[in-house]
């Protein structure tokens, strides 16, 4: 099993912010998350294994598997999506590649030196990540993008193992995109939930690891205004200011 550092405190945004007393609680309440090397052949969602099944019978080119993590293995940037889209990662096998949400994203990943170029097409596209890694919350394609509590808890193993790889990094990022994602990373790491409120540039510190939130950047929130590219470029800017060039 793999310890991960549990304390720490967390900040309402605004690089000059502190955190109040009452958010500087960091004590668990629960074990930190045991952590495994990602399965590419796991069907332990039966639900989404089934799931799967289904779309891939009537999408015979589609990944239709769990969707392994893309980037740079020894990153410390780690950015943390809800699950796979159902015509872009599910599709192409790559986290946030082709579809809506990864237009943003990839944007703003290249304007801060985070990959080699500012779009994410298709795993044999030859973009590369810099110091950067993306993955998924939950690995599977969900029915109606909503995955279950059971299998995000189920799924979070995979989550814990990925944010045990920046333990060798002094200066480690992650960057969840919404509250799921949050979420997960904060069950992966058996911190708190309340302690670690999340909010669009919230940033918290966990042990040697700092946290960033960010509203996710799905083609809803893209679309309503929820999420401007002014929004997300602030955030990846903080992680670009924080981990240094
Ligand atoms: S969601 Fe995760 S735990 Fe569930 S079947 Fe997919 S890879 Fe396995």
């Amino acid at each position: 099993m793999t310890r991960h550092p549990r304390a720490g405190t967390s900040d309402r945004r605004g690089p000059e912010d502190t955190a109040g007393p009452e958010q500087r609680r960091g004590a668990s309440d629960r074990p930190a998350t045991a952590a495994r090397t990602f399965d590419p052949g796991c069907r332990d969602c039966a639900r989404l294994a089934g799931f799967l099944l289904s779309v891939r019978a009537d999408n015979p080119g589609y990944h239709c598997a769990p969707v392994p993590p893309f980037g740079d293995p020894g990153a410390r940037l780690l950015i943390v999506g809800l699950a796979p889209g159902m015509h872009g990662a599910n599709r192409t096998g790559r986290p946030f590649t082709g579809d809506h949400a990864g237009i943003l994203l990839y944007q703003s990943l290249h304007r801060f030196g985070f990959s080699t170029a500012p779009e994410s097409v298709a795993r044999d596209d030859g973009l590369r990540l810099i110091d950067c890694r993306i993955t998924n919350a939950v690995k599977c394609l969900p029915p109606l993008n909503k995955p279950l509590p059971e299998e995000i808890r189920r799924c979070n193993r995979y989550l814990a193992g990925e944010i045990h790889a920046l333990a060798g990094h002094s200066s480690a990022l992650v960057l969840a995109l919404g509250l799921i994602a949050h979420q997960a990373v904060i069950r992966a790491l058996g911190a708190k939930r309340s302690a670690y409120p999340f909010g669009h540039g919230a940033e918290h510190r966990l042990g040697h690891l700092r946290l960033l939130d960010s509203y996710h950047c799905s083609r809803h929130n893209t679309q309503t205004g929820r999420l401007t590219p002014a929004m997300l470029e602030a955030v990846l800017g903080r992680a670009r200011v924080l981990l240094g060039p």
